[in-house]
């Protein structure tokens, strides 16, 4: 194991809470409402990962090296339950939390999840609404796209990171077909979760000469294909700035063959950038996370699969929320907590990358959730 790698234990180096001055009892409501941080967001979106394992082992996230046979998962005590979750979402919807996305590791392999969906869904009211959204491999869709919808998920966004299938099969490493995949995207519209978003992470030299095939494959069939600029998650996939496709490239490449017109976000903060086909069939979206930091209109909030709160994706550390849970803070407390946290966040990780933070030591995106 290279010394650059944090072990998952290792990595859940937490802030002490009380250096804020957090109460259990709380202040009978007195922080609820939405929560601006030191540089003016607020908090809008939750990410939550239900699990930090995989049954793929995606290069650029889970490299076999690292997760190998004797990788050390976290024990199942150390996970959030579904009541555990369930609570923490109630509380952070006191101060707005519009939208929740079930993320890992893959999702899907977390056992009864249409059980959390389901009461999750029971959160949302008409004066707010809940937006329960999922990003998963596909690997496990095709069976249980049914079940997802009819539980509650509103949206769904599935990774697929080329057509190829020996590309897709090396990219993944675990020898996973592309047909499997293209299959849980055929149940999910059926399903009714149109319009699919598909993830594709392109990374230069490996499967960026299939992102013109990608947007025409998916070009008419309801599914949005989001090119992600390739980024130096975690510690382990040996990032290189020279590896990252531009997204000014990709657009530039698919517009060469099918013209694009740039359409407005739908919201303030909206990470995809968004690129209509010309002819009215759909559009595409690209993520430059590393050419066009997006940090300024950041909402987002990650809860980690054992409960720790991390306010950036490329934190180092995070704060125990699960602690709270299990001392018998009341709820009152933990938005009190919630609130103070997120009101000192001054995180613009991707705004101020170099080559030497890209080396720092971050937790790993497959227990933060992607
Ligand atoms: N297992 C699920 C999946 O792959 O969709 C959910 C978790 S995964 C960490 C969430 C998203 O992060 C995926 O779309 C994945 O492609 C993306 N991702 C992982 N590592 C990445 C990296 N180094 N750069 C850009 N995107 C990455
Ligand atoms: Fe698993 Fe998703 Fe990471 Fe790939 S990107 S290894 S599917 S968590
Ligand atoms: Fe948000 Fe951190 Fe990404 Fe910036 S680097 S957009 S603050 S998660």
């Amino acid at each position: 194991m290279s010394e650059r790698i944090i072990p998952i234990t290792d990595a859940r180096r937490i802030k002490p809470l009380p250096e804020l001055g957090i109460s259990k009892a709380g202040t009978s409501g007195a922080t609820d409402g939405l929560v601006a941080d030191t540089l003016g967001r607020k908090l809008r979106d939750l990410r939550i990962s239900v699990t930090d394992r995989c049954n793929f082992r995606c290069v650029y996230c889970m490299p076999k090296e690292i997760f190998g046979p004797d990788y050390k998962y976290l024990a199942r005590s150390d996970l959030l339950s579904f009541e555990e979750i369930i609570r923490l979402v109630r509380v952070f919807r006191r101060h707005g939390i519009q939208k929740v996305r079930l993320t890992g590791g893959e999702p899907l392999l977390r056992r009864n999840l249409e059980r959390l969906i389901t009461d999750l869904s029971a959160l949302g009211t008409v004066e707010q609404p809940l937006d329960i959204t999922l990003t998963t491999n596909g690997s496990l869709l095709a069976k249980k796209a049914r079940a997802l919808r009819e539980a509650g998920l509103t949206r769904i966004t599935v990774s697929l990171d080329s057509l190829d299938d020996e590309t897709f099969r090396a990219m993944n490493d675990v020898d996973f077909p592309v047909s499997d995949v293209l299959e849980g995207i055929d149940a999910a519209l059926a399903a009714g979760l149109a319009p699919v978003k598909v993830n594709m992470v392109v990374k230069r030299g490996v499967n960026d000469h299939h992102v013109v095939a990608m947007a025409k494959r998916f070009k008419g069939t309801g599914c949005i294909v989001r090119f992600i600029e390739y980024m130096d998650v975690g510690a382990s996939n040996g990032w290189r700035m020279d590896d990252v496709v531009p997204s000014a490239e990709i657009v530039r490449r698919i517009n060469a063959e099918m013209p694009l017109e740039q359409a407005d976000p739908h919201y303030r903060g909206e990470v995809a950038e968004r690129w209509l086909h010309a002819d009215g069939s759909g559009e595409i979206g690209v993520i430059s996370s590393v050419t066009q930091a997006f940090c300024r209109d950041c909402n987002r909030a990650r809860l980690s699969t054992d409960g720790m709160l991390y306010t950036c994706l490329f934190a180092s550390q995070g704060y125990d929320l699960r602690t709270l849970i299990r001392n018998g803070t009341s709820d009152d407390g933990i938005a009190e907590a919630i609130a103070r946290l997120w009101s000192v966040r001054d995180d613009r990780y991707s705004e101020i990358r170099t080559a030497e933070t890209a080396k720092a030591r971050k937790v790993e995106m497959s227990y933060i959730g992607g």
